[in-house]
């Protein structure tokens, strides 16, 4: 097992990688930028380095700076969290070249996966059931305009490298197809220097319901369920469920067993979730991410199984410990991503938070690294911290939601707990009859309080 793991990434994923050393008693190092100086992750790790100034790519996403913190400390692997390197296959090439263990996934699954249009040829070959597009790049505006003719409006624009919802235009008509073209490959290449192109059926209200994954890279690979990620604002999660109020088990168990089957062929190391969009019945992958999710969580509080501990030990060539016979599901449970937001603009709130208290009580989880007297830094995302409820019922689960959310006190910084008040008392949530372009509605019509 490893001695001592560098956690190349800061704020509550942080500390939720060093919560799952300290359980293996594995030695931990922090980095930080010069903003960071007084994050918790560094206050509780065993060790720290400054590995520069605030700007991300000064910092965060420096890989000389990365790796002279590994050598001075004698890390013998790093975990990547999620977004910065965590997807960075030549960063997880550089580690291995330098005797360093990456923990995450084999290099050329992530850049398999990286490639939108490459990972859809992938997924389609293993039996996935994808949404219908583009057969690859887009090669012409001609071809463009043939493809979507073909298939017929509204379709969607989108960028092979994309992330984050960037790079992604739809056209309702076929007057809509020239700009959204233009404007996605733009954006395509300011965001990620490529502006290759694909395209897919628009889906009009379609779920968002993701499958976590995990392998041990010698061909053994169970899944984890879903998570229903339907509610979003600008194609950004603001809260996950699990299970799926749209799903039965036999739908679970029939599309895991298909995702765990590629899985198992591809022999994948390390956790991924497998993202599809859901409507009338029937699923259609999108993509795939190579690395642990934000809303993780939502799974650990159903399955009871702490994924990141897992990760861990998968990267020491470890087996995986359990197969799919030992996963069973208990429960619900709701993660509330809370930002330092306006709620109703959402402008990020950075500041001095001069008052926090957490709920608790049974089935209430909170990670997050902020505490009070911790100023937000405006370098940096707004997530202030996740709030994860489970009830044995998905009734049990919302009624706890409901009054964890009225205990949470925030002062010094507006956050988005004045949205998630309104949303838990919303018809439509609590039938758990929403979609994707659900919330943007709701937002609309509902006049939340600041
Ligand atoms: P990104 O990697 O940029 O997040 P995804 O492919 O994961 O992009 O899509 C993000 C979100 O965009 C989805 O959760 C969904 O809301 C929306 N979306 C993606 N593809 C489609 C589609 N074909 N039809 C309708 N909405 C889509």
């Amino acid at each position: 097992m490893f001695e001592k793991i560098l956690i190349a990434n800061r704020g509550e994923i942080a500390l939720r990688v060093l919560r799952a050393c300290k359980e293996l008693g594995i030695a931990t190092v922090a980095v930080h930028s010069t903003a960071d100086e007084h994050a918790m992750h560094v206050r509780l790790a065993d060790e720290s380095v400054c590995i520069g100034p605030p700007p991300v790519r000064d910092s965060y996403l420096n890989i000389p700076a990365l790796l002279a913190a590994c050598e001075i400390t004698g890390a013998d692997a790093v975990h990547p969290g999620y977004g910065f390197l965590s997807e960075n296959a030549r960063f997880a090439e550089i580690l291995a070249e330098h005797g360093l263990h990456f923990i995450g996934p084999k290099p050329e699954h992530i850049r398999l996966m990286g490639d939108k249009i490459e990972a859809k040829r992938t997924a389609k070959r293993l039996g996935i059931p994808v949404v219908p597009g583009s057969d690859g790049a887009i090669v012409s505006d001609a071809a463009a305009y043939a493809i979507a003719r073909n298939m017929g409006y509204p379709v969607l624009v989108k960028a092979s490298a994309g992330g984050g919802g960037r790079g992604m235009k739809v056209a309702r008509t076929e007057g809509d197809l020239p700009t959204a073209l233009a404007t996605a490959r733009a954006e395509s290449m300011a965001a990620f220097g490529d502006d290759t192109l694909y395209m897919e059926k628009y889906l009009v209200a379609p779920r968002h319901i993701e499958f976590q994954i995990l392998g041990d890279g010698h061909g053994n690979a169970i899944h984890l369920g879903e998570r229903d990620c339907s509610l979003q604002r600008r194609h950004q999660k603001l809260l996950e469920e699990g299970p799926s109020p749209a799903l039965n088990v036999e739908q679970r168990e029939a599309l895991g067993e298909t995702v765990a089957h590629a899985m198992r062929s591809l022999k994948y190391l390390s956790a991924g979730t497998i993202e599809f969009l859901y409507e009338n019945g029937e699923f259609y992958f999108i993509e795939m991410n190579t690395r642990i999710q934000v809303e993780h969580p939502v799974t650990e509080m159903i399955t009871d199984f702490d994924l990141v501990l897992e990760q861990i030990r998968v990267a020491d060539g470890a087996r995986l410990t359990i197969e799919q016979k030992d996963v069973s599901f208990h429960g619900h449970a709701i993660e509330c991503r809370i930002n330092a937001e306006n709620p109703v603009s959402f402008r990020p709130s950075p500041g001095k938070i001069v008052h926090y208290h957490v709920p608790g009580g049974m089935g209430v989880r909170m990670d997050s690294a902020v505490y009070q007297g911790y100023t937000i830094s405006p370098f940096y995302d707004s997530l202030l911290g996740k709030l994860i409820v489970h009830g044995k019922s998905r009734t049990e689960c919302l009624m706890r939601l409901r009054r964890a959310l009225d205990e949470f006190v925030v002062d010094g910084v507006d956050t988005t707990l004045p949205l998630f008040r309104a949303l838990v008392r919303d018809k439509d949530i609590l039938d758990g009859t929403y979609h994707i372009h659900w919330l943007e509605q709701f937002l609309a019509r509902s006049s939340v309080e600041e």
